[in-house]
C-alpha cells in the first residue's frame, strides 16, 4: 500500500485527495519505485484544473526520485536498490510509491541526492532541450541575445545557469523585484519586471533595436504577443506552456508580418520518446549539476498530504525555484 494523491474530477486545489491504495508488482518493462522526493510542477495544476484532461480517476505528479524496489522483464538499465530518477508520462509520483514504466527512469549519480534529483529531472530536462535542441536556423552561439520568461521560476533558474553556462546573454522577466534579482544572481545578464515595466520596450532597447534570437515563453496567454515583438527577423518563438492560460488561436501572416518568424509549440515527452534519448539529456544534465555550473534551487518543501497548499502556492506565483513534496 502507498498513500497516493489522485483527482476524480478536474477543479482547483481541494480535488486534490490523498488515498492508500496498493502498489503492486511491475510488468515488462516496469519498475517499481519507493519516492524520497516527488517534484512539483506547473503541468501538475493543467492536469488538476483539466486543462490537460486526464482519464479519471487518475493519480498526479510527473516527476519523482527515490529507490528501485522490483524491476519488471526486459529492464537491463535499472536494478533492485539503485538510486533513480525520472521525469515521465503518465502522472503518478505523488505517491509514496509507484509502478511505472522504467523508459525515463535513470539511475543517479551518487553525488546528486534525492530532493535535489526530485527538484531537477522535468524541469531540468526542459531546460536543457530548450537551450540545446530547439534551435533557431542557424544554431545559437556565444553571446546570442534570449528572452526567458518567468525566469525565477523552477525551470527557470535553471535554464538562467546554464544560459550562462552556454555564454547566451539571457534577459529574464519575472513577476517582482526580488524574483528578477534572483534571475540575475542565477545568470540573468539583465531581469525585467513584466508586472510593473513594458518588456518589449526593454528588450528592444537593450538589444540595439533589433530584438532577440529565441523567445522562450511558458507564460502563454499574457506574454504571447509581446514575446512575438521581442524577436529579431528570422526569430524563434518557442511556446511551452500556458501559466496565464492558453494563447488564443492566432493567424500565421503574423509571422510574416514581424520578420518571417519561426513558432514552436515544445513539449519534453516528444524528446523523451526514447530510453536512449532520455538517459543523453540527463547525462548532460547531471554533468552540469555535478559539475556546479547549474544548481538545484530547492525553495519550499511541503508534506506530500499538504499537495494542495504547494499548488495553490505555485498557482499564486508565491513560489521561486524548485518545490519538492515529501512522502
Ligand atoms: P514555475 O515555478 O515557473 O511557476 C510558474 C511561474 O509562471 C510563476 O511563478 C509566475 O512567475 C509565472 N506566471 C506568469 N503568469 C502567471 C499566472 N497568471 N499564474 C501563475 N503563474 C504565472 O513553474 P515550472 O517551473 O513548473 O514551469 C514553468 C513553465 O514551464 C510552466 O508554464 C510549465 O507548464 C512549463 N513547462 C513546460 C514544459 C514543456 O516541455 N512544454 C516542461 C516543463 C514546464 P512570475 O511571478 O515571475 O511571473
Amino acid at each position: 500500500m502507498a498513500l497516493t494523491v489522485q483527482i476524480r474530477q478536474p477543479g482547483g486545489p481541494e480535488v486534490l485527495e490523498v488515498v492508500d491504495r496498493p502498489v503492486g508488482e511491475p510488468g515488462p518493462g516496469e519498475v517499481r519505485i519507493r519516492h524520497a522526493a516527488i517534484g512539483l510542477n506547473f503541468i501538475d495544476c493543467y492536469h488538476r484544473s483539466g486543462l490537460y484532461p486526464l482519464a479519471l480517476p487518475h493519480a498526479l505528479g510527473m516527476e519523482g526520485a527515490g529507490t528501485i524496489e522490483a524491476v519488471g522483464e526486459g529492464v537491463s538499465h535499472l536494478q533492485v536498490g539503485d538510486r533513480a530518477a525520472y521525469a515521465s508520462n503518465p502522472p503518478g509520483s505523488y505517491s509514496q510509491a509507484r509502478v511505472m514504466p522504467a523508459q525515463n527512469v535513470c539511475r543517479l549519480p551518487d553525488a546528486i541526492g534525492f530532493e535535489t534529483a526530485a527538484g531537477m529531472m522535468l524541469k531540468g530536462l526542459t531546460a536543457q532541450y530548450l537551450l540545446r535542441k530547439t534551435l533557431p536556423v542557424e544554431g545559437l552561439q556565444t553571446g546570442d541575445w534570449v528572452l526567458f520568461h518567468a525566469a525565477a521560476g523552477g525551470v527557470g533558474l535553471i535554464a538562467c545557469q546554464w544560459a550562462r553556462h552556454l555564454g547566451l546573454r539571457l534577459i529574464a522577466t519575472a513577476g517582482s523585484a526580488e524574483k528578477c534579482e534572483l534571475a540575475v544572481a542565477h545568470g540573468a545578464e539583465v531581469a525585467i519586471n513584466y508586472r510593473t515595466e513594458n518588456f518589449v520596450e526593454r528588450v528592444k532597447a537593450l538589444t540595439g533595436g533589433r530584438g532577440v534570437k529565441v523567445v522562450y515563453d511558458s507564460v502563454g496567454k499574457d506574454t504571447f504577443e509581446g514575446s512575438l515583438d521581442c524577436l529579431a527577423p528570422f526569430g524563434l518563438m518557442a511556446c511551452f506552456g500556458n501559466a496565464s492560460g492558453p494563447v488564443p488561436p492566432f493567424a500565421p501572416g503574423v509571422l510574416a508580418a514581424k520578420g518571417s518568424l519561426y513558432l514552436t509549440r515544445a513539449t519534453l515527452f516528444t524528446h523523451l520518446r526514447s530510453r536512449e534519448a532520455t538517459q543523453a539529456m540527463a547525462n548532460e544534465l547531471f554533468d552540469v549539476v555535478s559539475s556546479g555550473a547549474v544548481k538545484i534551487e530547492v525553495h519550499h518543501r511541503w508534506p506530500l498530504t499538504e499537495v494542495a497548499e504547494a499548488h495553490r502556492a505555485l498557482e499564486a506565483r508565491v513560489t521561486t525555484g524548485s518545490t519538492v513534496l515529501l512522502p
